[in-house]
């Protein structure tokens, strides 16, 4: 059959697999049964309900409530040669008029509608003439008034059931709890119906979190990765905006600002700028982003802290949509907390405030994490995850080497608090350590203090990161309301020697050490030439360069260099229409190349050489674990791979979980933990199982260090 789900796949939009679930939930709507598809960003919702609306004899309609998201996937679909038409308010008449005909003659089998303009009689009543197959809602968590975008008009939907009676009924979105799941499906009176939710884990998103200290020029290190590529970058308020954008251009880029405190004229130039990669980075308060596709956003970059984990995984979901590595990093500073504590605060609404607070603290938690970063954030979303080491964020990458012996600050450090009567906050710590001449400090008598000036050798950023690595191992507590540090139980053993405190610190331009990325595989020369010619064509046809082809797919072509038109179909995202219309182009290009650099002659050869590379570049436990049984102490391993003892642990434990043998003998000399102790470990692992070692170190009041909660798990796994 020519028609079949995966032959659209390939020949419509180039894919030769799925990804998960689509395949799933097409087989379930072309059944015509209701159903509800929960994915993050970027995963591939629309291909779950274009490709239906393809095989389906009568018409799709999807109802979207953003114009620019129509006017996105109706540009998309035209591009890969099918016919979708708009019925907005933001057409011409004549314009409405024509795509009013196109689907009154069947021309085009998908109208993409708003809410608003479907609910009208008129339409209604067209739509009754023709055989509706499919109703597709996007963004479906405007249903319900739970989500945290709620329209009206989205409600009455479910009353076009009597309307559309052969219709299926399928509502996507990226965001919903359990409670807005639920209320979709029963407002659109699913029956038969399934759900499909896919995991939340965007696994290209290099996750990061750095302290703020100059915020502008941890900024300005960041962007030295990204010449001319596009970004975004989010702030706090609109003056903030303006000011970072005004600043950006200062120093050479092409930045533009976006807010509501523009005029709609101006904020749809500046991100039709950004869009068509005419402007690199765009900086946004939080309502910028919506409506957008672009593809190729390689990063997201909070210079405040988001209010929400849920606004901050919706930011970062910005990026990366093309599957290649993006970067998302979080400038992180106590000072936001107070700033949202006091929006939070001037809430009427008790329970409004209530709900806030804790979201707040969930993403605080986040920021302080000292554990793989995916943990804290997917779990926020209600997902199991098993992870512990993503490879992707910033703890599971930090190094061995850049750890530093931080004991004799850190002593300092908590002296201060100590002495000055663990009633003030970190700013107040830092003038009396580095001997600050602040009229707060005279006032409380703190210039007579033994403290007083005993940390003048480091910069007062310096003592910030070390302030915030002293509340993340729960060395200081801060007080929620008033952010006075005070110490805790665990900090009598630094003050007295017992125990060491190791520390990663980054200021300023250090801070921005990429964290290595893989070897980029592709010609980059033949990239960028590939590039400059995507981003003249979109020129020419005002369109945004991605629509033409990803950055994957120009980064495919710059492996593979197809010399055919059998080989250029061959690269994921070339379809036929697109190869007929770019494809092209491109393939004329590359064969000169190829011709130019005498890369012909070898290119079996080098496509033969990346195979083999890739088969023989064994998994990292695997290495590891080999390493470890030819007689490598797991603190040589640390050096060796130049990770921490607890990624090493972890990779030992995968290799064990995979049925090889290790030898465990040499690893009992590592637990420092009494015997009776480790007894009752061991009892909590038979009774609660091993995959998760978070439970048993709260158990124990964080008392039992993971790096012994490791070992004993491997202890105990081959008793
Ligand atoms: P969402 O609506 O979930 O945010 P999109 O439907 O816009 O995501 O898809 C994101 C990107 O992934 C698009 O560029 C799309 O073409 C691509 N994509 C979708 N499905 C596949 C697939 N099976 N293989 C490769 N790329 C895919
Ligand atoms: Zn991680």
């Amino acid at each position: 059959m020519t028609t079949s789900p995966k032959h659209i796949l390939k020949k419509v939009f180039g894919y030769d697999t799925f990804r998960p679930l689509q395949a799933e939930i097409i087989d379930h709507i072309l059944e015509k049964n209701d159903t509800l598809v929960i994915m993050p960003t970027g995963v591939g919702k629309s291909l779950c309900y274009q490709i239906p609306a393809l095989i389906f004899e009568g018409t799709t309609v999807v109802v979207s409530p953003l114009i620019s998201l129509m006017t996105d996937q109706v540009q998309q679909l035209r591009q890969l040669g099918v016919n979708a038409v708009i019925l907005n308010s933001a057409i011409t008449n004549i314009e409405y008029q024509a795509n009013l005909n196109q689907i009154k003659s069947g021309e085009s089998k998908i109208l993409y509608i708003a809410p608003e303009s479907l609910l009208k009689e008129e339409i209604l009543a067209m739509l009754d003439g023709l055989k509706v197959d499919c109703l597709t809602i996007d963004e479906a968590h405007c249903i319900s008034e739970w989500g945290h975008d709620f329209r009206p008009e989205y409600r009455q939907l479910g009353g076009l059931r009597k309307r559309f009676i052969h219709a299926v009924f399928v509502g996507l979105t990226a965001t919903a709890t359990p409670r807005v799941q639920e209320d979709i499906q029963k407002s659109l009176s699913f029956e038969k119906s399934a759900k499909f939710i896919a995991s939340f884990n965007r696994e290209n998103l290099l996750l990061r979190v750095e302290i703020r200290t100059d915020a502008l020029q941890q900024t300005l290190a960041f962007l030295k990765n990204y010449q001319n590529q596009s970004g975004i970058i989010y702030c706090f308020s609109r003056k903030q905006v303006d000011t970072l954008s005004e600043q950006l251009n200062l120093y050479g880029f092409q930045a533009r600002p976006y807010h509501a405190g523009l005029s709609d004229s101006e904020r749809h130039k500046n991100q039709d700028l950004f869009i068509k990669d005419k402007i690199q980075i765009i900086v946004a308060t939080i309502a910028f982003g919506m409506g957008i596709n672009k593809s190729n956003v390689r990063f997201v970059l909070h210079y405040n802290l988001p209010k929400n984990l849920e606004s901050y995984y919706q930011e970062i979901g910005r990026s990366g949509r093309d599957g290649l590595t993006s970067e998302c990093l979080l400038l992180f500073s106590y000072a936001d907390i107070n700033k949202i504590q006091y929006f939070i605060d001037q809430k009427e609404n008790e329970l409004e405030r209530t709900v806030a607070k804790k979201h707040l603290q969930a993403m605080v938690r986040f920021a302080e994490s000292m554990v793989c970063r995916r943990i804290p954030l997917i779990t926020y979303f209600g997902e199991d995850y098993k992870t512990e080491i993503c490879g992707m964020c910033d703890n599971c990458l930090t190094k061995q080497k850049d750890l530093q012996d931080l004991t004799i600050r850190a002593q300092k450090f908590l002296s201060a608090v100590k002495r000055t009567g663990e009633i003030f906050g970190a700013h107040h710590v830092i003038d009396v350590l580095t001997g600050s001449k602040a009229e707060k400090v005279f006032f409380n008598n703190h210039d007579k203090l033994s403290v007083y000036g005993i940390g003048k050798d480091h910069s007062k950023k310096e003592w910030m990161v070390i302030s915030q690595h002293l509340i993340n191992k729960g060395l200081l507590i801060r007080d929620e309301e008033f952010g006075s540090l005070r110490l805790t139980e665990k900090s009598a053993a630094v003050l007295q020697n017992k125990e060491q405190v190791f520390g990663h610190i980054q200021v300023g331009e250090e801070a921005s050490k990429k964290i290595k990325e893989p070897e980029q595989a592709y010609d980059q020369k033949l990239f960028e030439l590939l590039r400059k010619k995507r981003k003249e064509i979109a020129d020419q046809q005002d369109i945004p360069p991605y629509m033409i082809f990803s950055d994957k797919v120009l980064a495919q072509m710059a492996i593979y260099f197809p010399q055919t038109q059998k080989e250029m179909l061959s690269i994921s995202g070339v379809g036929e229409v697109k190869f007929q219309q770019y494809g092209k182009i491109f393939l004329v290009m590359i064969k000169l190349y190829c011709v130019e650099y005498k890369i012909t002659g070898q290119r079996e050869q080098l496509k033969l050489q990346k195979i083999k590379e890739r088969a023989e570049t064994k998994p990292r436990h695997i290495e590891i674990g080999e390493a470890f049984n030819e007689g490598h102490s797991v603190n040589e391993l640390t050096q060796k791979f130049d990770i921490k003892t607890s990624t090493i642990l972890t990779h030992l434990h995968k290799y064990l979980l995979e049925g090889f043998e290790l030898r465990v003998d040499s690893l009992q000399k590592l637990v420092s933990v009494p015997e009776d102790i480790q007894k009752k470990i061991f009892m909590e692992f038979s009774r609660e199982g091993t995959e998760k070692l978070k439970p048993i170190f709260d158990k124990f009041n964080s008392e039992v260090s993971y790096d012994n909660l490791h070992v004993l798990r491997i202890i105990y796994l081959t008793r």
